[in-house]
């Protein structure tokens, strides 16, 4: 079968896929989007639901490395772990991170991951409202406990850099914070709260705004991985999938973590590894959390979300797996305790693990292929591709309709490697 059109394909139906299709067909264009598995369900919706503008500073930032090495000696608690292979293309990654771990790297993403989150952020509360979606969507900031001095000094460091850029940050102290947050246990000492930010059911959310991409009229087709590309004078002239081939006027790849895989077949080389972590969802306990927390030492995500309780954590670098790991997940429960009042027994409704699709400077790619001139890249969102869906949706839109993007994606383009 070729479908042949004015239509525009959009690769990979997560948080980015689904934003992209969503302004595109309120600018009033056609869209068909293809995913290999079940649209909605691939890394985004066990997440932690963070909508979190205030995470300006990449993932690729001074001390990290050194942190990444000090956090793997101790193998219970710590939050990272990578993979040992001498696969090339992983190799290349590694340098290339270990290399944009510097001053000049955050400084040069910080205006660029400020402007997406915020366009974002400002995206989440429209689509929410207009669309009435009904996802457990809080505007009440994310908090950040602190059980020791040492932590809760560089919390507050960290606190008053992004201040300086513009965020709403509040410090608490320890008689402030057990009010602000109650069900945090005594020896919590101190948080830090970042009073822009929100939290959803991300789930849910992908639901709604996937039946509504579709009501708005998208073809979406589940279980159709592409598999290649034909391509001439410049161009992507044929999708290949497992069902047949199909023709697009331009074509926006969001794959996620799979991205590089995809590109592969149109001599993209496009630096991309996984970052695994894990969910897990529990039933209410008594004390619910008031706040999407970050558990300040252990690096632990708490999402409140109606009726149940999600924590999530581990960043793994370089594994496909997409199992969840038992150990890591108890782990994680385990840590969750030492921060909050949970109820003895809570029963485990689901156990999750996701990649995140993780560029080596911490900054997305967004922008038009210079090989592949309808082929637009939206990918490479790491921790943060819920948060910056809906702000990459509109600007990706933008692109596909020749307009001027609403922020500069000049920092954002692919050839920056
Ligand atoms: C534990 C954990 C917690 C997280 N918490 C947060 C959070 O609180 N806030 C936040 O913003 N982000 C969070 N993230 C990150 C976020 O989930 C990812 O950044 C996001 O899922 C990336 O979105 P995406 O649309 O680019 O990719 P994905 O969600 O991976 O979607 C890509 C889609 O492409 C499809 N695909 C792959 N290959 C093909 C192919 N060949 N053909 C067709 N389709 C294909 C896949 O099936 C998939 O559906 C978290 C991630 C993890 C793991």
């Amino acid at each position: 079968m070729i479908t042949k059109s004015d239509i525009l394909i959009i690769i990979g139906g997560g948080p980015v896929g689904l934003s992209c299709a969503y302004y595109l067909l309120k600018s009033g264009r056609k869209v068909t989007l293809l995913d290999a598995k079940e649209i909605g369900k691939g890394s985004g919706s066990g997440n932690a639901g963070h909508i979190v503008p205030s995470h300006i500073i990449p993932l690729a930032a001074p001390g990290v490395v050194t942190s990444a090495l000090k956090w793997m000696l101790d193998p219970v608690h710590s939050p990272f772990g990578m993979k040992v292979s001498l696969d090339p293309n992983y190799l290349s990654w590694l340098l290339k991170f270990v290399l944009a771990c510097n001053e000049a790297n955050v400084q040069r993403s910080i205006k660029p991951l400020n402007d997406l989150g915020q366009l974002s952020a400002r995206n989440f509360a429209q689509i929410v409202a207009e669309e009435k979606f009904d996802c457990s969507y809080q505007e009440k900031g994310l908090l950040f406990l602190y059980k020791t001095e040492k932590a809760f000094h560089d919390g507050q460091h960290e606190g008053k850099f992004m201040q300086k850029h513009g965020i709403p940050v509040s410090v608490y102290d320890k008689a402030k914070i057990h009010e602000v947050e109650p069900a945090a246990l005594d020896d919590v000492i101190g948080g830090v709260h970042f009073k822009g930010d929100a939290h959803l059911n991300p789930a849910v959310f992908l639901k709604l705004l996937s039946d509504r991409v579709r009501a708005m009229g998208a073809e979406m087709l589940e279980n159709t991985p592409v598999t290649g590309f034909e391509t001439a004078n410049g161009k992507i002239s044929k999708v290949k999938t497992s069902t047949g081939d199909f023709e697009a006027e331009q074509i926006i790849l969001a794959a996620g973590a799979l991205t590089p895989a995809v590109a592969r077949d149109l001599k993209l080389n496009i630096p991309i590894q996984p970052a695994r972590g894990y969910s897990m969802t529990m039933s209410a306990t008594k004390q619910m959390p008031s706040h999407a927390l970050i558990l300040g030492e252990r690096r632990i995500a708490v999402s409140p979300l109606d009726g149940v309780l999600r924590f999530t954590g581990r960043l793994e670098v370089g594994n496909y797996s997409m199992e969840p790991n038992p150990v890591w997940i108890q782990r994680i429960e385990n840590s969750a305790r030492e921060y909050l009042r949970l109820d003895e027994k809570l029963d485990v409704k689901e156990t999750w693990a996701g990649l995140r699709p993780t560029t080596p400077d911490g900054m997305p790619i967004i922008g038009r292929s210079l090989k592949h001139n309808n082929l637009i890249l939206a990918t490479g969102h790491a921790m943060l591709g819920l948060s910056l869906g809906p702000g990459t949706g509109q600007v990706v839109a933008e692109l596909v309709n020749g307009q001027q993007p609403a922020i500069s994606l000049s920092p954002m383009r692919l050839e920056r490697f």
